[in-house]
């Protein structure tokens, strides 16, 4: 499956020739501009434009359709109007295209019949088993040696590189190629991807993952087509090669859940930024940030840890970016004695020798290379971030050397900040050249820093795989798929039944109509018990005082039973009883899942109990989890202290809560038509001894 979806990549973006149907000479159009910048960009195969009217476009021979092109097409890039795209689609099947890229608009972004005929043209694409990109695109390019492929209509071509991007916005292509060109960023590929009637972005993250030309991948998404698949991909794929994200859009997470608590903690737009994070996806908030990342990510070897030294010329700015990296996280650590000392040494007595290391405005070139001699020896720094205002008298562009010669090799992250003007660009063409990012202000580069942190840590990351349960599934079976089994939610009992069927420990319980039966419950149970009142309409138990705990002799079950009837019957007239052994534990955490209509399975973490709500301590994560999430989920959570060692009580048993929830991502796997299901508490005893379940939900919904 995996393999299928990369299956023919090549004969989108390593084809041997390519016809341009809908070839124009209209000037302006383009169905010219496809086959003008095929030319342009020196494609190495035969270009065949394809026009019944024309018999040439651009001083190349035209056809008159596909079939009449005497040799073999691997690529057609459709410039058609949109009435003709499934005609001309199926036309290319006949002839052995391998691959179309589908420019032509008015698809399913349209709606109606637009929809219709995308349908159709998927149909098209999978009887010949052509690989389709598009519709509604910007084209595509590949500027591999021997290749050399530009099938866009895009003005402007960055230089070849090292970076492959997808973009989903066919007019933020154009803009993001441009600006990747002004940014002096080489492209290897680019691929825009319209409204993926075939080709996705996982499809593409998997196709350049073993590429040795590409280095970096940067992605442009509105929306994410398939969660699961992309999670599965990018999370592969990010630990070879660094993948960085711009992505617009929101969740409709938080509308969707309405009833359940997973779903009202859950809240609206996690669901992308989580998604992006937990596979290892460099999320940015702009191109900015985007193409300055790319470049150092390309030419800076990543820092090991936090701790990053400044110097610079100017007290304001060092100021700035030691604020700047201080909030995202990160330290501007005190630099070794010794290193303190030769600085002090070197340095006129009016500099400060303490990071941010303030050489003052008389710096010049000489002064720079002294401090950073010193400052890039000193082994306990992690990365740099050299800061220069060019004043007047000052060479700038020597000092962009001293910056460049001190620093190569020193096996760190070396970013430059160069503010004011005066022979500025001299110096920044300088340390660009020399592969140092240079940044406007103190902020970017810290900005840029941090992500870098972000892919050590990920790098670190020991991936864990999900341990294969032994569970019940026809049990499970039995109880979701009882005949006649409406929408809506399970009974208790029956989602327990489900739960244990899964391997989720529940507490003893048992389930009664009367006091008596009560007290005869719970001296079967032992000491001490819990008792809750049940009925179907009776959701969140607590809100009724329907949940009485700590009960230690059969007197005390007898009152709390019958004043549990009396209160409740009048308004849930099938009220009954359940008695529950008292969990021993000692923190409540919830864990669950409710399914969101775009991202799939949100699975949810938190801190537990009927406090949750107000604390709102839960953490989401799309599915499929790895072995490894649950846990982390636990860690990133504000209380987590809480779950540790804490105050003289022990640690709790937070593994059995995350094997727990990898099992219920087992059981809504198993069960597609589990739209939520959530256990709230989930009660934590100390590692060794018991931790049970004592309420869950699930809710089905039939498709
Ligand atoms: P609801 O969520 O419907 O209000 P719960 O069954 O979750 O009801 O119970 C509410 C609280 O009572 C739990 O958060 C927990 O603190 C406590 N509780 C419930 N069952 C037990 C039990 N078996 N052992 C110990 N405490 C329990
Ligand atoms: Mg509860």
């Amino acid at each position: 499956m995996k393999q299928d979806r990369q299956k023919g990549l090549d004969g989108l973006f390593r084809p041997r020739s390519v016809a341009v149907v809908g070839a124009s000479r209209r000037a302006g159009s383009i169905g010219r501009q496809v086959v003008s910048n095929l030319i342009r960009g020196g494609f190495t195969g035969p270009v065949y434009p394809v026009n019944p009217k024309a018999e040439v476009v651009l001083s190349v021979p035209a056809y008159r359709s596909v079939a009449a092109i005497p040799g073999p097409v691997d690529l057609a890039v459709l410039v058609v109007p949109p009435d003709a795209v499934l005609a001309v689609a199926a036309e290319c099947g006949k002839k052995g295209v391998k691959g179309l890229v589908v420019i032509t608009a008015g698809f399913r972004e349209v709606g109606g019949e637009g929809i219709v005929r995308e349908e159709k043209l998927a149909a098209i694409s999978k009887r010949y088993g052509m690989r389709v990109i598009g519709p509604n695109c910007m084209g595509i390019v590949n500027a591999e040696q021997g290749y050399a492929l530009d099938a866009s209509f895009s003005a402007t071509m960055p230089r070849p590189g090292a970076v492959a991007m997808v973009s989903q916005s066919g007019a933020l292509g154009e803009a993001i190629l441009a600006d990747a060109a002004q940014a002096g960023l080489g492209v290897a590929m680019f691929a825009s991807v319209g409204n993926r009637v075939d080709v996705t972005a996982a499809d593409l993250l998997g196709y350049w993952e073993n590429d040795p030309n590409v280095r970096v991948i940067l992605l442009y998404l509105e929306t994410v087509g398939e969660p699961q698949e992309f999670v599965e991909v990018a999370r592969r794929v990010s630990r070879k090669k660094p993948i960085i994200a711009v992505k617009s859009g929101r969740s409709d997470a938080g509308a969707l859940a309405a009833s359940s608590h997973t779903g009202s903690v859950a809240g609206a737009d996690v669901a992308a930024d989580t998604m992006l994070a937990q596979c290892g996806v460099l999320r940015v908030d702009n191109f900015r940030d985007m193409f300055a990342l790319a470049q150092a990510l390309l030419d800076q070897p990543l820092p090991k840890g936090p701790r990053m030294a400044i110097v610079t010329n100017a007290g304001g700015p060092g100021i700035l970016a030691t604020d700047a990296i201080a909030g995202l996280g990160m330290e501007v650590a005190p630099l070794l004695p010794a290193t303190e000392k030769a600085l002090r040494k070197a340095l006129p007595v009016e500099a400060s020798v303490r990071n941010p290391v303030d050489l003052i405005a008389s710096a010049d070139a000489a002064r720079y290379r002294a401090a950073l001699k010193v400052v890039a020896a000193d082994p306990t720094v992690e990365g740099l971030v050299v800061l220069f205002v060019s004043p007047v008298m000052i060479d700038a562009a020597a000092v962009a050397q001293a910056i460049v010669d001190e620093t190569r090799g020193c096996g760190r992250p070396v970013l430059a900040c160069v503010m004011g003007r005066q022979r500025g660009d001299e110096a920044q063409r300088i340390l660009r050249d020399a592969g140092i990012p240079v940044f406007r202000y103190p902020e970017d580069a810290a900005t840029t820093l941090r992500q870098m942190l972000r892919r050590t840590r990920w790098l670190e990351r020991r991936p864990a795989r999900v341990p294969d349960f032994r569970v019940d599934k026809a049990a499970a079976r039995r109880i979701l798929r009882k005949k006649g089994r409406a929408s809506g939610w399970l009974a208790n009992a029956e989602v327990e039944a489900v739960l244990a069927a899964y391997g989720i420990p529940l507490p003893a319980s048992r389930r009664v109509r009367t006091p008596g039966e009560a007290v005869a419950a719970a001296h079967e149970l032992g000491w001490p018990v819990v008792l809750k009142a049940e009925a179907a309409e009776l959701l969140h138990k607590s809100e009724h005082r329907a949940v009485r705990v700590g009960l230690r002799t059969g007197d005390d079950v007898f009152a709390a039973a019958a004043d549990l009837i009396e209160r409740l019957k009048g308004k849930f007239p099938d009220v009954r009883l359940q008695v529950q052994s008292q969990a021993q534990g000692h923190r409540e955490v919830l864990i669950g899942m409710t399914r969101d209509s775009r991202y799939g399975p949100l699975f949810a973490a938190g801190l537990g109990g009927v406090l949750v709500e107000v604390m709102r301590d839960v953490s989401i994560r799309v599915g499929p989890l790895d072995g490894k999430d649950p846990q982390e989920m636990f860690e990133r959570l504000k209380g987590a202290p809480l779950l540790a060692a804490f105050r003289g009580a022990p640690a709790a048993d937070v593994a059995t809560a995350a094997d727990a929830l990898l099992r219920i991502q087992k059981l809504v796997v198993d069960f597609p038509e589990i739209a939520e299901v959530e256990v709230n508490p989930f009660i934590l005893a100390e590692k060794g001894k018991r931790s049970v379940a004592v309420d869950g939900r699930l809710r089905v919904e039939h498709a």
